[in-house]
C-alpha cells in the first residue's frame, strides 16, 4: 500500500522513466508521421489517394496490433520485455524507412519492399510497446492512491511534448523541400525510438518499482511466467511482423480487408459478451454504453487524424507558410495540436474543477458531444477561409493554427473521458475485452480517415462521398463540418438515455 503520509503533489521517480521513455516513442511516431505522406507524394510519387489509403491502413493497424501485444505481455512476456522488443522493432522500422528513403532514386524495387516492411516493423512493434507502457503508470501506486490520475496527466504531457517535438525535428530534418532529405528525418526517429528504449532499459530496474520497491512488468499478474524457448519466440515475432506487413499491403494496394475484420472483430466480440449468461441486466446496458460511446469517436477521430494526411496536403500545397526569413515546413503543422495540448490541458481541467464545485459538471457523454462539436466548429472555420478561394491560391496560416487550436480543445473534452468511461462501466471480467473495443473504434476511426483523406479534391477531379460531391476545399471541409456536427447533435439527443444506462 502506498503511506498515506507521502506527500500528494511528489511522485515516484518511476513515472518520470515512463514519461521520458513514452516521451521519446512519440517522439519517433509523431515525428515519422508528419512526413509520411509528404514522402509518399513527393519521394516515392504516389498520388493522393494511394498515400492516403496507405496513411489509413498504417495508422489503423497501429491502433489493432496493440490487442495483440497486450495479450502476450499478460500470458508470457510481461510488461518490461514487451516494453524492449516493440521499441526495437520500431527503431528497426524507423531505419528502413531510412534506407527506403536513400534507394528510392536508385532501386525503386528494393525501396519499395523497404518501405513496406518498414511501415510493417513500426505496426508489429508499437503493439507490443504501445499498451504496455500506458498500462505501468498506474502499477507505480497502490491500490487507491489518489495520485494516480495525476500521474496520468503527467504522462499525457509526456506524450505530446514528445508529439511536438517529433514533427519540428523530423521535418526540420527531412522536410527541406528536396525529397532525397526525407530519410533524415526518418533517421531522426529511430533515434528518438533508440533513446527511448536506451532510457527504459537503464533505469526500469532502479525506478520503475511498485510501493515495495518490487520491480514491476516481469511477471504477467500472478500467473508464473510461461516459459517460451528464445528461437520459438523470435520466430513467433518474425512471423507477426510478416503478416503484418502482408496485411498492410493488401489492405492498401488490392482491397480494404481492414475494414471487415474489424467489422468481424466486434461482433465477434459482442457475441462474446452478450452470450454471457451471468450478466445482470445494469451489466449489460453499461457494456451498451461502451459500445455507443466507441461508436461515436469513431466520427471524432477519422476527422481529427486528418492532420497527418489530407491537412498535411492543405498546409504544403494551399497555405501561406513563408514569413520572409523562413518558410515554415507543412510538417511542422503537426505539432501544433501537442503544443495546445500542453497549453490548454491545464484550462480545461480547472474549468471541469471550477464547474464541478457548483454541481455543474456535465456529464462524460455531454463532454463528448461537446468534443465534436468543437471539432465541427475547427473545420467549419476552416472551410470559410477557403470559401471562395481559387485553386493554387494559399491561405494564410492563422485558419490551419486555428482550426488545430479547437480540435484540440475537442479533443480535451473527449479522450481522457472516454478511456476512463471504459474503465469505470467495464465489468471486471471483461475490462480487457471492452479495453479492445475501444482500441478497435480507434483502429477503425484511423482507416476511414484514410478513406476520407482520398477525397481530398484536385484539378479535374471531383470526388464523391455516399452522393455528396466535392468540387472544392469548401466542399472537401464542410463534409467534416456535417459528420461531426451531426455526431455531436445526436450524441446530445441522447445524452439523457445513456446517463440513465449507466446508472
Ligand atoms: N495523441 C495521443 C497519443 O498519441 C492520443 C491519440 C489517440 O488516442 N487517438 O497517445
Amino acid at each position: 500500500m502506498s503511506t498515506p503520509s507521502t506527500p500528494s503533489t511528489s511522485h515516484p521517480k518511476g513515472l518520470y522513466v515512463l514519461f521520458a521513455t513514452e516521451m521519446w516513442e512519440r517522439f519517433s511516431y509523431y515525428g515519422m508521421r508528419a512526413i509520411l505522406v509528404l514522402f509518399m507524394t513527393k519521394a516515392l510519387l504516389y498520388d493522393k489517394v494511394l498515400a492516403s489509403n496507405l496513411y489509413g491502413s498504417y495508422t489503423g493497424l497501429v491502433y489493432l496490433t496493440p490487442l495483440v501485444g497486450g495479450y502476450v505481455a499478460d500470458r508470457y512476456w510481461g510488461n518490461q520485455k514487451s516494453i524492449i522488443t516493440g521499441g526495437l522493432l520500431m527503431a528497426l522500422g524507423q531505419f528502413l524507412l531510412f534506407f527506403c528513403g536513400s534507394t528510392y532514386q536508385s532501386a525503386p524495387e528494393l525501396s519499395t519492399a523497404l518501405f513496406f516492411a518498414g511501415l510493417g516493423f513500426l505496426i508489429a512493434g508499437n503493439g507490443f510497446f504501445k499498451p504496455n507502457i500506458s498500462s505501468m503508470v498506474g502499477q507505480l501506486y497502490g491500490a487507491g492512491d489518489k495520485r494516480v490520475d495525476a500521474a496520468y496527466t503527467i504522462f499525457y504531457m509526456g506524450i505530446n511534448l514528445g508529439g511536438a517535438l517529433g514533427p519540428i525535428v523530423c521535418g526540420l530534418a527531412g522536410d527541406t523541400g528536396n525529397p532525397a532529405d526525407f530519410r533524415w528525418g526518418f533517421m531522426a526517429a529511430g533515434i528518438g525510438m533508440l533513446l527511448s528504449v536506451i532510457i527504459f532499459k537503464q533505469l526500469k530496474d532502479k525506478y520503475v518499482v511498485d510501493p515495495q520497491g518490487k520491480t514491476l512488468g516481469l511477471v504477467p499478474g500472478d500467473k508464473k511466467e510461461i516459459k517460451t524457448s528464445q528461437i520459438l519466440a523470435y520466430a513467433g515475432l518474425f512471423a507477426f511482423s510478416l503478416a503484418v506487413i502482408g496485411l498492410l499491403y493488401v489492405d492498401a494496394r488490392v482491397f480494404g480487408i481492414l475494414s471487415y475484420l474489424l467489422v468481424a472483430s466486434v461482433l465477434i466480440i459482442g457475441f462474446m459478451i452478450i452470450s454471457d449468461k451471468t450478466l445482470s441486466a445494469t451489466e449489460k446496458q453499461r457494456i451498451a454504453v461502451i459500445f455507443i460511446v466507441s461508436f461515436f469517436v469513431i466520427f471524432f477521430w477519422s476527422a481529427f487524424e486528418q492532420a497527418g494526411a489530407s491537412l498535411t496536403f492543405f498546409a504544403e500545397e494551399q497555405t501561406q507558410r513563408d514569413l520572409g526569413f523562413l518558410t515554415v515546413p507543412a510538417s511542422l503543422f503537426q505539432s501544433l495540436n501537442s503544443i495546445f495540448v500542453v497549453c490548454f490541458a491545464p484550462i480545461v481541467a480547472w474549468l471541469w474543477i471550477k464547474l464541478g464545485n457548483r454541481n455543474a459538471e456535465p456529464s462524460s457523454p455531454t463532454k463528448m458531444a461537446v468534443g465534436l462539436f468543437l471539432l465541427a466548429l475547427g473545420y467549419l472555420i476552416i472551410a470559410f477561409g477557403v470559401k471562395g478561394v481559387q485553386p493554387g491560391v494559399k491561405v494564410s496560416m492563422m485558419w490551419l493554427t486555428s482550426m488545430y487550436a479547437l480540435h484540440t480543445l475537442g479533443e480535451l473534452c473527449l479522450s481522457p473521458i472516454g478511456l476512463s468511461l471504459v474503465n469505470k462501466l467495464a465489468p471486471f471480467r471483461f475490462a480487457s475485452l471492452l479495453m479492445a473495443v475501444w482500441f478497435l473504434a480507434n483502429a477503425a476511426a484511423n482507416k476511414f480517415a484514410g478513406v476520407l483523406s482520398a477525397l481530398y479534391p484536385e484539378a479535374g477531379k471531383t470526388p464523391q462521398f455516399l452522393g455528396y460531391q466535392i468540387n472544392g476545399l469548401y466542399e472537401f471541409f464542410i463534409l467534416f463540418v456535417l459528420m461531426a456536427g451531426a455526431a455531436s447533435l445526436i450524441l446530445f439527443m441522447v445524452t439523457k438515455k445513456l446517463q440513465k444506462m449507466m446508472a
